[in-house]
């Protein structure tokens, strides 16, 4: 692909088509009361266009739809080679309309274009592809009976999946669940975030080109308490697969609870720690990762590592360092394929980082960034903001801001770090710089989160589990473990 300048990403957006209907039965639909809601850039804090407001009605349809597909058979019970050349063709065709996903993306939620073409919707199309692949090499088990007996565990699809995420990687987190639930077998209901909604109804729609049979993967556009609420009440849903807040995950438990007690599974929020150690061979590449690890994507990454503790004896060095590395993520135009730095999702998340903001500036030391800014029409920019002298018991040490808002807290000792690290509810990610192998493996060790990067940070690939601990939730996307969540385990004992 030739490189595209700022004029052909604008002129991208001016000419591409704003997705408006729904996915349900393979059919592309309103919402049943006709109400739509609005979808805006919030860069431009312009309208770009309307999808349908779903309630219970809709959640009904598109759940009636996913069963009928799914006890048809066509894609429950056909082949995994088919499955996997569908699947394929999926991610394909994904990767030959990056551009028109990967500017709908950037429209809908503000984060810079080229990030969405060469991180979201390139891995989207690789997790796709990665569970095409994958879904004709998973094998069964057969029990060691005696002869006579032959007891087989098998992974049989649960049915119906219902899939409800949050803004900040639309169309990845989608992915996460839907290409394993997919490629398992089952049926699925999308619920993109109200914020983001278009990229996910342009993959239903891509879906169904590649051959995915109607009724399928079905998508509802809606908010929360419409939409989502109806979709995890749902005594026809087999299991929710959840990524959001720790606030709402709980709600999808008690959902759960309160109708037919299918299994929940959540990916919730973070608080993720950075351990920086003295003896850090390469300091530069550590301030580099640290400023990425807080503000890559405008800080909305649940495994943001929002908490930097650094030893005390080389604090105000790596500070400084870091400063610098932050100067890239400077807020602009994310149609601009220079910049690092888009905007907020929407007015109502960027009110919420600016209080986090000026609570922290009564307690600590504000030390960069701290002000929001307006540029063009809309004032959803928050440059990258560093406080330091934070405590853990702080609202700024502890609380998810799920903005560009980095906390450091200074440490004497490995014990004092970890402890610190450790001490919050959440355990979803964590890094530890150092080059003591062993202070490398025994940190690790002592991290109560998901994933730990040593030397690096967020390592993410499909290849390994990504989840938490704690109150950032349970069960894991991505790897083969994800298929976990969306089959059930089922013995046939043959005697003869
Ligand atoms: P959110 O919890 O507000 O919304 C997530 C989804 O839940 C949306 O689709 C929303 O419409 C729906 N929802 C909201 N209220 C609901 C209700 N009452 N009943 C049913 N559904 C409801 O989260 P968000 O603001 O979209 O995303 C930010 C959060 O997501 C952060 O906490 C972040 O850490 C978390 N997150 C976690 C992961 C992970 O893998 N652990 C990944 C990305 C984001």
């Amino acid at each position: 692909m030739t490189e595209f300048t700022k004029d052909d990403w604008v002129k991208l957006s001016q000419s591409v088509r704003i997705p408006s209907l729904q996915v349900i039965g393979g059919k592309a639909v309103d919402a049943a009361s006709g109400e739509t809601f609005e979808s805006v850039n919030p860069a431009t804090q312009q309208v770009i266009g309307s999808v349908p407001a779903s309630s219970s009605e809709d959640v009904d349809r598109a759940v009636q739809a996913a069963r009928t597909a799914f006890e048809s058979g066509t894609w429950s019970r056909s082949s995994p080679e088919h499955r996997k050349s569908v699947l394929h063709k999926l991610a394909d065709l994904i990767s030959k309309n990056a551009r028109e996903l990967a500017v709908l993306e950037s429209m809908d939620m503000g984060k810079p274009v080229e990030h969405a073409l060469n991180i979201d919707i390139a891995g989207t199309a690789h997790f796709w592809h990665w569970y095409a692949e994958a879904i004709d090499k998973v094998f069964d088990e057969i029990a060691p009976t005696g002869q006579g007996d032959l007891a087989m565990i098998r992974r049989v699809p649960m049915g119906v999946v219902a899939a409800v995420v949050p803004w900040n990687f639309p169309l990845e987190m989608a992915t996460w669940k839907c290409a394993p639930a997919l490629a398992a077998g089952n049926s699925v209901v999308l619920k993109p975030a109200e914020q983001s909604p278009l990229t996910a109804i342009r993959m239903a729609e891509l879906a169904l080109e590649a051959g995915l049979p109607e009724g399928v993967l079905n998508v509802v556009t809606g908010d929360g308490p419409n939409t989502g609420m109806p979709l995890g009440q749902h005594m026809d849903v087999d299991v929710l697969a959840f990524t959001g807040s720790t606030q709402v995950g709980k709600l999808f438990m008690g959902y759960s609870a309160q109708s037919n007690m299918k299994p929940v599974w959540l990916e919730c929020g973070g608080k993720s720690p950075i351990l920086v150690f003295e003896d850090t061979a390469d300091l530069d590449a550590a301030a580099t990762l640290a400023a990425q690890g807080i503000f890559f994507n405008q800080g909305e990454i649940c495994s943001a590592t929002s908490r930097l503790f650094v030893e005390a004896s080389i604090k105000d060095a790596f500070l400084d360092k870091l400063i610098e590395k932050a100067s890239v993520y400077k807020p602009a135009d994310p149609l601009d394929p220079a910049t690092q730095m888009g905007a907020i999702v929407n007015t109502l998340q960027t009110d919420s980082i600016m209080r986090f903001i000026e609570d922290g500036k009564k307690n600590a030391d504000l030390i960069l960034g701290g002000q929001q800014l307006t540029i063009g029409q809309s004032s959803n920019f928050i440059p990258p903001t560093i406080f330091d002298n934070v405590t853990n018991d702080m609202r700024i040490g502890r609380e998810e801001i799920f903005g560009p808002v980095l906390s450091v807290i200074p440490f004497k000792t490995e014990e004092e770090a970890v402890g610190m690290a450790n001490q919050s509810i959440y355990g979803l990610g964590g890094s530890v710089w150092t080059s003591n192998l062993s202070r490398a493996h025994r940190v690790s060790d002592q991290l109560n989160v998901g994933t730990v990067s040593v030397n690096c940070v967020d390592a993410i690939s499909a290849m390994t589990p990504f989840g938490g601990m704690k109150q950032s939730g349970f069960g894991r996307d991505l790897s083969l473990h994800a298929l976990d969540k969306y089959t059930s385990l089922k013995t046939v004992w043959v005697k003869y």
